[in-house]
């Protein structure tokens, strides 16, 4: 079941740490996402905090002050690990419990940590002083390919006439990602070299993609696992599932093209994908809860399995979703970032709870820190496309950009940043944080 909205979204909860209370902030004490981070060159663990405003709270460093007593000194215990998997598991009510413990230490009227300036000082942390890592240690890594109108989009670049694959509607179509290659926000993502055919050429050729893509997904870290031929049913799915991230699954499109008949993507995804640090929980997100896809007339209804009242009233998720590029010229120019496309996780036509479902639905077991992304955001409209591919018509109408360049796909010393959102009346706006990653140049053969 979804989780329900309790005190900790009152929109009229303040902090002591001001910067919380900026309206612009993506982190109020109404969000409280977690994320895996050490002082930068302190040389100390890893270890688990909640972001608020523009500071972290050490929730390892809570469990070791005694902060986090009674019921909750064993999910304490797990804050001050190097890896987030453990806290991941914990799931339901706990981690409800925890929840309402951070909203109460970081509440304004609450003068435990904000009146004991030793306190203050060694468990907030600028996140400007912080490093971030991946959360944990992410055992598999699977994209699905939610969203119809990216289907469809991308459909008819190699089949005009029939879009959509006769098993789109019926079936969560994914495949497996790599997990060893998915990075941190910031860290730089090398172009890949691959085996490309051009379209009129005799034989392949192998060197550095020339047609570099983004695409932008949301993704979710399983909570807790099942075992090995026991599927999760639909109706406990959202007790599965974590937190959400940004996902970047950066692609390769000429080595794609040619490589994935007969079996689906390989060496054009696997080479990186990145993922924001913080990781916003299905807790925090309780107030932007929508129904699943309306699906027009005349599509199918979905299997039973993948099926229930609680899905297709609360399953889905109004999350923002924006993409910015940043080219080297436009750094040298002193230009902001331009944004590129902004999307709703409302187009998915497949709920989160569904993608989990259908996954483990032969048996497959999901662990504590899986991820599980959503495949490319895309709407309906020309704007909410979320890959360059669908933007620049496969590179046919290219993008032009406030410095004065063009683009048709992603070039050396490019950034791209991706933010998320939620906003609803008589609710605190919240946020994801940034996805980033720069392109450097390919390895020299
Ligand atoms: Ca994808």
């Amino acid at each position: 079941m979804p989780t329900k909205i309790n005190e900790t979204h009152d929109p009229d909860l303040k902090s002591w740490v001001e910067s919380a209370n900026d309206p612009e902030t993506d982190f109020p004490i109404q969000n409280l996402p977690f994320a895996l981070f050490a002082r930068k060159g302190s040389g100390e663990m890893p270890r688990a905090g909640v972001a608020i405003g523009e500071l972290i709270l050490d929730l390892g460093g809570c469990h070791e002050s005694g902060l986090l007593g009674g019921s909750l000194w064993h999910v304490g215990a797990r804050c001050s690990l190097d890896q987030l998997n453990s806290l991941m598991e914990v799931g339901g009510e706990t981690m409800l419990s925890l929840r309402r413990r951070i909203s109460q230490m970081l509440n304004a009227d609450c003068d435990e940590i904000r009146d004991d300036s030793h306190l203050r000082d060694s468990l907030l942390v600028p996140m400007s002083e912080a490093e971030f890592f991946e959360p944990g240690d992410i055992g598999d890594y699977t994209d699905f390919y939610a969203s119809v109108y990216h289907a469809t989009n991308i459909g008819k670049m190699f089949r005009p006439d029939n879009p959509l694959m006769p098993n789109y509607k019926w079936v969560p179509i994914g495949y497996h990602g790599r997990a060893s290659s998915i990075v941190i926000s910031g860290t730089p993502v090398r172009r890949p070299n691959g085996q490309t055919m051009d379209d009129h050429a005799s034989s392949p050729v192998f060197g550095p993609s020339r047609i570099l893509d983004y695409e932008m997904e949301v993704g979710f870290f399983v909570s807790k696992g099942n075992e090995l031929g026991t599927p999760v049913k639909i109706d406990t799915a959202e007790d599965h599932i974590f937190g959400l991230c940004l996902v970047n699954d950066w692609s390769a499109r000429d080595i794609q093209r040619w490589e994935y008949q007969p079996l689906g993507p390989f060496l054009a995804k696997n080479f990186a994908t990145t993922i924001s640090p913080w990781i916003v929980t299905t807790q925090s997100l309780a107030p932007y809860r929508i129904p699943a896809f309306p699906r027009p007339a005349g599509d199918p209804a979905p299997l039973e399995y993948l099926d229930c009242v609680a899905n297709r009233e609360r399953g889905g998720f109004d999350i923002n979703l924006e993409v910015y590029i940043l080219t080297h010229q436009m750094r040298e120019q002193g230009l902001a970032p331009y944004r590129l496309s902004a999307g709703n996780t409302s187009h998915l036509y497949w709920t989160l709870a569904q993608m989990l479902t259908h996954h483990s639905s032969n048996g497959c077991d999901l662990r504590p820190c899986d991820l599980i992304a959503s495949g490319t955001v895309s709407g309906p409209t020309k704007e909410s496309q979320g890959s360059l591919i669908e933007l620049t018509s496969r590179g046919s109408e290219p993008l032009h950009l406030p410095s004065g360049e063009h683009r048709k796909f992603i070039q050396d010393g490019d950034e791209v940043i991706m933010r998320g959102y939620c906003e609803r009346e008589g609710f605190r706006k919240v946020g994801f944080g940034e996805c980033r990653g720069i392109i450097t140049p390919a390895i020299d053969y």
